[in-house]
């Protein structure tokens, strides 16, 4: 009881950067990233990889460039790591520990580099903030099955098994695991205001943000089951989104090299 208790303090109180949202997360970080570490040697390893010079040249310089402001800023000290896969689904993931999965079903919509370093910074602000590790832990307490000291993905038959499919749905990659598990309104509000501070500070105009998301509210969605009601909307995230973009804009006129748009994909 002690020792979850010194678990709880511990790793419980910690503090969402430039939200100052206090978080409760009870997986340690160095267990989470070694979690986001297979999460993404697994999924990197069985699906197909993208062979589009154009289009991975792009996503290494903009990961490069979204990940040093994220570093210069917050510090998480990651590894970082990207894989374009070919995968039709206009989606993108950051693992904890910094291992980002772009989906080339999402190049269409990002149109250019600062739509990509939207999409990019968008994700790599849900690792650093912790997102993942919030949401395993909020299954750890409901679910006292999932121990924390076996906190790792298991196969059945070679494939991931069910809890581990589970556990990768809340960190965020859903789309490949075919776990439908949006994030909440407060992680995505969260996400888009960080993720417009890093493009910024990566040098990107911080418009195309809107203009992304504005593409990506063309978008055909599932219909969000009644309990995942809590998944913003695409006019109330434009809407914060506008309500930042001063503060995003003087970021990005300090920002110590500007790309603009950058080229197109
Ligand atoms: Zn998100």
């Amino acid at each position: 009881m002690w020792l979850l208790l010194v678990l709880t303090i511990a790793y419980g109180c910690a503090s969402v950067p430039h939200t100052g949202r206090r978080q409760f997360n009870m997986v340690p970080d160095a267990q989470l990233n070694a979690l986001g570490t297979n999460a993404f040697n697994e999924i990197a390893g069985r699906e197909s990889l993208s062979k589009d010079e154009h289009v991975n040249s792009a996503v290494k310089r903009v990961v490069e460039r979204v990940t040093a402001a994220a570093e210069a800023t917050d510090k998480p000290n990651f590894k970082w790591e990207v894989r374009v896969l070919e995968n039709k689904d206009p989606n993108a993931v950051c693992l904890p520990g910094g291992k980002i999965l772009v989906l080339s079903g999402i190049i269409p919509y990002a149109r250019n580099e600062a739509g990509l370093a939207a999409i990019i910074a968008h994700e790599v602000a849900h690792a650093v903030a912790r997102h993942g590790g919030e949401r395993v832990s909020q299954a750890v307490t409901v679910n006292g099955a999932l121990q924390l000291g076996s906190l790792a993905l298991s196969k059945d038959g070679g494939k991931l098994d069910a809890r581990s499919k589970r556990i990768l749905g809340a960190l965020g990659s859903g789309a490949l695991v075919g776990i439908l598990l949006p994030y909440s309104r407060v992680h995505e509000f969260e996400a888009d205001r960080i993720g417009q501070i890093y493009m910024a500070r990566a040098g990107y105009d911080p418009t195309e943000a809107l203009r992304l998301w504005e593409r990506m509210s063309q978008i055909k969605k599932p219909p969000i089951p009644p309990w995942l009601s809590t998944h913003p909307t695409d006019q109330d995230r434009l809407r914060k989104l506008r309500e930042f973009l001063p503060d995003a804009m003087k970021i990005y006129n300090d920002a110590p090299r500007k790309h603009g748009k950058g080229s197109d994909l």
